[in-house]
């Protein structure tokens, strides 16, 4: 191999940039040749790229979203608009094609690969970290502890006014990321999608814990992908309890900022991992994370199989907030 291209697709996510200076100065120590598209599958298909160097990718491990830009690209739904970036990656001679990005992008990488025949190795690029075969996903951490610092704000004011706070958490249809938040900002309750909830009775038990004086105020975490409105559902059965809870929706403040250490160097590792992997013959997988080691999940597994929240974290949630 002597020439690849990277993307960045779908929702951005902090350490991206870092895949991507990983993926170039990895390829560049092989002498391969790295092109950057921009804006994704878009830019993909309107043949929109750059040569990279080593100086390209000079100053970027730090910053949160990513340089070469992301987007989502309705287009490639479209088998025929697939066979035309295969084409365009052939008429640049461009043998493989490195996507990061979540589990849409990567299905979008699987059908071009299962299509085309073009080589593709995926990096999961996802806040959320709900892809199946990897425990861990590029922003996930950065993305949890940006919550945090909100939430530990949000608390003081709880606490000082004797308030309920309902802050709802990104991630989608999936509850890691509320899950790891609730547990590490101490949250008296925390409400994921993959686990129904009966409103009136948390309203109760929050009422009940309210008046015998052992919870005047509270913070409780409810992740976006919920059933539409929940949040507000909650509030107004609260209300009927006698509560007066405030709603904080954190939003995109989740999806930016400086990445962590941890997702500094995970996306390093997966950047370098993903051309070593490709130089070793693998295509069609996405380079993740289990047991803490570097492994590679096929990419036809990944879009087949939906990864399931741990019972025993959620478990032990619920128990700390007792
Ligand atoms: P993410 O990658 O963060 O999950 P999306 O689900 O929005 O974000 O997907 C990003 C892009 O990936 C889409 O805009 C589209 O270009 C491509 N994509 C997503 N799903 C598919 C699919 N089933 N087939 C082909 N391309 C897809």
């Amino acid at each position: 191999i002597t020439s690849v291209a990277v993307l960045t697709s779908g929702g951005d996510s902090p350490g991206m940039n870092a895949a991507i200076r990983g993926v170039v100065r990895t390829a560049l120590s092989y002498g391969i040749t790295v092109f950057g598209i921009h804006r994704g599958f878009t830019g993909l298909l309107q043949n929109d790229m750059e040569l990279l160097s080593s100086a390209s990718v000079s100053n970027i491990v730090q910053r949160g979203g990513t340089f070469l830009k992301s987007a989502r690209c309705p287009e490639f739904h479209d088998p025929a608009c697939r066979k035309q970036a295969a084409k365009i990656l052939h008429t640049r001679n461009i043998e493989a094609l490195l996507v990061i990005g979540g589990d849409g992008s990567l299905t979008g990488a699987h059908l071009l690969e299962e299509e085309t025949g073009i080589p593709v190795i995926g990096l999961p690029g996802t806040i959320d970290n709900d892809i199946f075969g990897t425990e861990d996903t590029i922003g996930f951490d950065t993305a949890m502890n940006t919550a945090l610092d909100a939430i530990d704000r949000i608390r003081d004011t709880a606490d000082s006014h004797e308030r309920h706070f309902l802050v709802e958490v990104m991630g989608r249809n999936s509850g890691f990321l509320a899950t790891h938040v609730g547990i590490a900002a101490g949250a008296e309750m925390i409400l994921v999608p993959e686990y129904s909830v009966n409103i009136a009775e948390i309203a109760l038990q929050l009422a009940t814990s309210r008046k015998a004086g052992t919870g005047s105020s509270g913070i409780i975490v409810v992740a976006e992908g919920n059933e539409p409105d929940l949040t507000s559902k909650i509030a107004h059965e609260l209300q009927q309890h006698g509560l007066a809870p405030h709603i904080s929706i954190l939003g995109h403040i989740q999806r930016g900022g400086r990445p962590s250490g941890h997702d500094r160097v995970l996306a390093s590792c997966l950047g370098a991992v993903a051309i070593e992997y490709l130089l070793a013959g693998y295509s069609d997988i996405m380079v993740g994370v289990s047991n803490g080691e570097v492994v590679d999940i096929p990419l036809d597994d990944l879009i087949r199989y939906r990864k399931g929240l741990d019972p025993e974290l959620l478990k032990i949630a619920l128990q700390l907030h007792k």
